[in-house]
């Protein structure tokens, strides 16, 4: 095993126990502050900078070593061996600090707590197969096709993301991959990119389901709070009947889609 230094510290934003959204089971999720990445419909603005914020309630981010994150995920070991749950490690983006994700991951994964990530894949390839060594199940928003919408609205490129996601092919190890879009109206609802996002999923082996995610608008009071605009102001979420043909439309590439 790789010497590991559990005094390593990172900037989270915070922890959360019993979550049911982030994976099989129960699970702890570790959200770490600080993203590349600036999507318009963000729901956790809170987690952009990597700096400590402060508003008249709130303190968004505190620094937490290793040892002590790890002490946060074993209270609930009991609750993930009865429901197979685990840790998960979210953001703002994981892979912005990787010495402090990979540390906690291989933590876990060396007392056969189960690990999952939540991540965008922006980071070099290097880094993301460093990390992919310590996870059970990588949770990968692909979240525009088109790379000059991509930048439009998440502020940067989607090539790296695509490139490292078409080299998870080149993994032996076992773990299970799940592509993730929010499907934001008005950007990538369109028949051309979910088909580019179904078609691009179907040549993943390690694809385990891709999941349609219903855009939501349950962060926008956090923009406020910061002082800042919310910049999709007036998109309403998609109904649940257009999901189910956004779904239809991926699942003519992919067999299970959620
Ligand atoms: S990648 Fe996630 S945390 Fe970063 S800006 Fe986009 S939605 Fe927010």
């Amino acid at each position: 095993m790789e010497s590991q230094n559990n005094n390593l510290k990172g900037m989270v934003l915070r922890i959360e126990r019993s979550s049911i959204h982030d994976g099989d089971g129960f699970r702890t999720v570790v959200f770490l502050k600080g993203c590349p990445l600036r999507c318009q419909w963000c729901s956790t603005p809170e987690s952009q900078s990597f700096d400590i914020e402060k508003t008249a309630e709130t303190v968004y981010g505190t620094e937490m070593t290793v040892d002590e994150v790890m002490k946060e995920v074993r209270k609930d070991s009991n609750f993930f061996f009865i429901s197979k749950g685990g840790l998960t490690m979210s953001g703002g983006e994981i892979l912005a600090q990787p010495d402090f994700t990979r540390a906690v991951l291989s933590s876990a994964h060396s007392e056969c707590i189960n690990t999952a990530i939540e991540t965008s894949f922006y980071a070099p390839w290097e880094t993301v197969r460093s990390v992919l060594r310590y996870v059970d199940t990588a949770y990968v928003d692909l979240k525009i096709f088109s790379s000059e919408m991509h930048k439009r609205y998440v502020g940067a490129d989607n090539e790296i993301i695509l490139k490292n996601l078409e080299s998870t092919n080149e993994i032996d190890d076992d773990f299970r991959l799940v592509v993730r879009t929010p499907v934001i109206p008005g950007v990538n609802d369109s028949e051309q990119e979910l088909e580019s996002i179904g078609r691009f999923c179907s040549g993943l082996k390690h694809l385990h389901h891709s999941e349609l995610l219903r855009y939501h608008k349950l962060g926008t009071a956090t923009y406020a709070k910061l002082g800042r605009d919310y910049p999709l102001e007036g998109v309403e979420p998609p109904t649940l009947e257009q999901m189910e043909g956004y779904r239809d439309i991926v699942r003519r590439y992919v067999e299970k889609v959620i």
